[in-house]
């Protein structure tokens, strides 16, 4: 491991469904306190990403380097271990357990689990039934187990939908925080605002392909990318 690796390197990533190709070569670089958004239209591949780099699908080609070492083979929570971890779109909680529980199960030892609640502003939930709860708490709770597995990568996938404006801003704060701890963050996100107040640098995917890296401001103007969006 060498300060001088991005913190995430994936390179020539190729995953086929079948005869489908839902990534077709993708390259990814994420440096530490990093904020990079994806974003492209529905299918165009996001999720698909996300997944194997966390280990939940094995890649077909390419490689994928956290701080330099391979996770190439790596389970999930091997990959947890070494510190890439993310959240779900639809999160599963453990639904009749507390919240303080479902981060107990997940916890590394010594993470102070109620400073972690305070965090996502959910300490005044943390003897509830996960069950219980709303879909936007269970996703700041979803949010908190990944966090308490001290991750130096933070896959965050479709944090924003549902989320009131004010809950919006706490959550884009939030991101900013870890950043600005050294967390390198991947946000996958429809949401354009979400997008512009968070991250310094975007990816648009199109196809299971990069088609534009760089500031969103000038991805709005990218003849590609607005072909893509906007059908024009
Ligand atoms: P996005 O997140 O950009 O909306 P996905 O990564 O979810 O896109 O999907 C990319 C493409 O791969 C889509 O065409 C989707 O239908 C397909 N796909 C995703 N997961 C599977 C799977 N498990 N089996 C077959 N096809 C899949």
């Amino acid at each position: 491991m060498t300060d001088a690796a991005p913190l995430l390197e994936a390179s020539g990533v190729v995953k086929r469904f079948g005869g489908f190709t839902a990534l077709d070569g993708v390259d990814l670089t994420v440096r530490r306190g990093e904020i990079v958004g994806l974003i492209g239209p529905n299918g165009s591949g996001k999720t698909t990403l996300i997944n194997v780099i966390s280990g939940l699908l094995p890649a077909d080609a390419g490689t994928i380097r956290l701080a330099g070492v391979s996770l190439a083979g790596l389970a999930p929570h091997r990959r947890c271990a070494a510190g890439v971890n993310r959240t779900f779109q639809v999160p599963k909680p453990f639904a009749s357990l507390s919240v303080r529980e479902n981060l107990e199960v997940a916890a590394l030892d010594g993470v102070d689990i109620d400073a972690v609640l305070a965090s996502v502003e959910l300490d005044a939930h943390a003897r509830r039934r996960v069950g219980d709860l709303n879909s936007v708490s269970q996703k700041l709770l979803d949010l908190a187990r990944a966090l308490v597995t001290r991750p130096s990568l933070l896959l965050v996938d479709e944090l924003a939908c549902g989320l009131n404006p004010v809950e919006l801003d706490r959550v884009a704060g939030r991101l900013r925080a870890l950043a600005a701890e050294g967390i390198g963050l991947v946000v996958v996100e429809h949401l354009m605002s979400f997008i512009d107040s968070i991250t310094d640098r975007v990816v648009v995917m199109n196809a299971g392909r990069e088609i534009f890296g760089g500031r969103l401001r000038d991805a709005v103007r990218d003849a590609a990318v607005v072909e893509v969006f906007l059908g024009a």
